[in-house]
């Protein structure tokens, strides 16, 4: 990048907070995905007019901008592939209302999930989706790839707290999407297609979400089963009951032992799998919920149902939940993350399909996740990083994609395509569906500014 664009970079946001030194630079190169690439430039603006600034600068000179909120994201989403600039959205992070009467609130980007939840606990609100990053992910990041997490089976994912966005275009036009209304069908709906769009169709920068009272109480349960099989199975079964938990988290033997020490009690050596239950709501219908939740496991003989009686208990369990996909690198420091789906039903089918896999293939995999909504992990773990290794890794991948397209399933829940994906997609989506989403891509970013690089894979027009 030449010294005069640099110099017009600093202008719009102050010296401090534009930075081509290296140091920085690769502070800002990576994400969760574990590549790196070294953008141009890092920005930090800390408004909306300083954003339309960047971008009309950048499509000026054709730049790419990758806008980055904590670069926890799992798919590369975040990472500069063709340098430029990377905008990171650190310094937009105010709560700028929170309106208990109409159960809205509204936050600029860079404001963190759990901090958000934090405040809106203070007014006994709360705004469900809670990726397992939630501590330090952020909101734009969250809407950026429709993240969703353990409540979703009951509350939806990111997209279903969104009521309307302000995003800025690539040639810094603003767009405001969505309303400030429950309902709201004028035109169509843009709402929705910036969630999940990953930084590739305009920077979010304010984002109006819809709240929900805070339940009056929640019970956690902890169920522990010595079959793997009749566990992932059992998930269907609680949900057909009527039974409505909030959080069905299921975790297999491998990921169970890596963070058993974290639990509050020592886990038999025969558990083979467990699942995290929670069940929100007024307190009577919790009451009979957990009643009915108890009768059925009583009728099981593999299965053992413990209640947290504490809140310290409740916080060692999502502790030990929370830490699987970190603590997946005590096995490996090489590791090939996917959040794939499949009907519920079909979870115990899936399972033993990775069983298999294992075994075929020579390779540790371990699932756990959101089996309430059927967002299965697999993470599959190589023993090195050697090309013999990676080779078996992207065997691994493509035949888990097969077997989860022929289950009807989906090759993301929430982590979304990025970088590590855009080779696959075309597995899932038909020709016609790839190329209206790259119409629209040209639509709104004709230059191929914004985040260039993913989604699409490399060789497409
Ligand atoms: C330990 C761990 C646990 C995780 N658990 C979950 C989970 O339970 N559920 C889940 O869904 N995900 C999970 N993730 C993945 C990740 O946290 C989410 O994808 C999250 O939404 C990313 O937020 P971020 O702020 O880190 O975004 P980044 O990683 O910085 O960016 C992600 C994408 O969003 C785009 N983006 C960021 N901000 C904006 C903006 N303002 N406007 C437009 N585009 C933007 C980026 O360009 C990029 O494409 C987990 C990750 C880790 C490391």
């Amino acid at each position: 990048m030449n010294a005069q664009l640099l110099k017009q970079l600093c202008t719009i946001v102050g010296k401090k907070n534009c930075s081509n030194s290296l140091e920085t630079l690769h502070c800002y190169s990576y994400d969760s995905s574990k590549q790196t690439y070294l953008p141009d430039v890092v920005v930090l603006p800390d408004s909306t007019k300083q954003m339309i600034a960047i971008l009309q600068l950048a499509n000026k000179h054709s730049i790419p901008v990758v806008a980055r909120g904590a670069g926890s994201g799992t798919t590369g989403g975040a990472l500069p592939v063709r340098g430029g600039i990377v905008v990171s959205t650190s310094r937009m992070n105010k709560i700028l209302e929170i309106d208990n009467e109409n159960l809205i609130g509204i936050v600029e980007p860079g404001v963190i999930t759990g901090e958000f939840q934090q405040q809106l606990k203070q007014h006994r609100l709360m705004y469900p989706p809670d990726p397992a990053s939630l501590k330090f992910c952020t909101m734009g990041g969250n809407v950026a790839e429709c993240a969703g997490g353990p409540s979703a089976v009951k509350y939806g994912v990111t997209k279903d707290s969104i009521l309307g966005l302000e995003v800025v275009l690539a040639n810094g036009d603003i767009l405001n999407t969505g309303t400030r209304t429950e309902k709201g069908v004028v035109g169509y709906d843009l709402t929705r297609l910036f969630i999940g769009s990953e930084g590739t169709l305009g920077i979010i920068t304010k984002i109006i979400t819809r709240l929900q009272p805070l339940p009056e109480c929640k019970e956690t349960f902890l169920l522990q089963s010595d079959s793997l099989h009749k566990t992932t199975a059992l998930v269907a079964t609680i949900l057909q009951q009527n039974i409505q938990p909030c959080t069905l988290e299921y975790m297999d033997k491998t990921a169970t032992e890596l963070v058993s020490g974290l639990l509050p009690e020592k886990i038999p050596e025969t558990v083979q799998a467990m699942l995290i239950i929670e069940i929100d709501g007024n307190t009577k219908q919790v009451a009979a919920q957990c009643d009915q939740l108890q009768k059925l496991v009583e009728t099981l003989p593999h299965c053992v149902l413990q209640r947290a009686t504490n809140d310290e208990e409740i916080e060692k369990i999502w502790l030990a939940r929370r830490s699987i996909s970190p603590a997946c690198f005590q096995l490996s420091a090489s590791k090939t993350s996917e959040d794939v789906v499949v009907p519920r039903s079909r979870i115990p089918e899936l399972v033993s399909f990775c069983e298999a896999l294992s075994k075929k293939l020579d390779l540790t995999i371990l699932t756990f996740g959101h089996a309430g909504d059927g967002n299965i992990h697999v993470n599959m773990m190589s023993h090195d990083d050697s090309p013999r290794e990676q080779q078996k890794a992207m065997s691994a991948k493509t035949e888990l994609f097969k077997k989860v397209l022929s289950m009807n399933g989906t090759l993301s829940g929430e982590h979304g395509i990025g970088l590590t994906k855009s080779d696959f997609i075309h597995m899932e989506l038909d020709a016609v569906s790839i190329r209206v989403m790259q119409q629209l891509k040209m639509l709104f970013d004709p230059k191929n500014i914004l985040n260039p690089g993913k989604i699409f894979p490399p060789d497409s027009p």
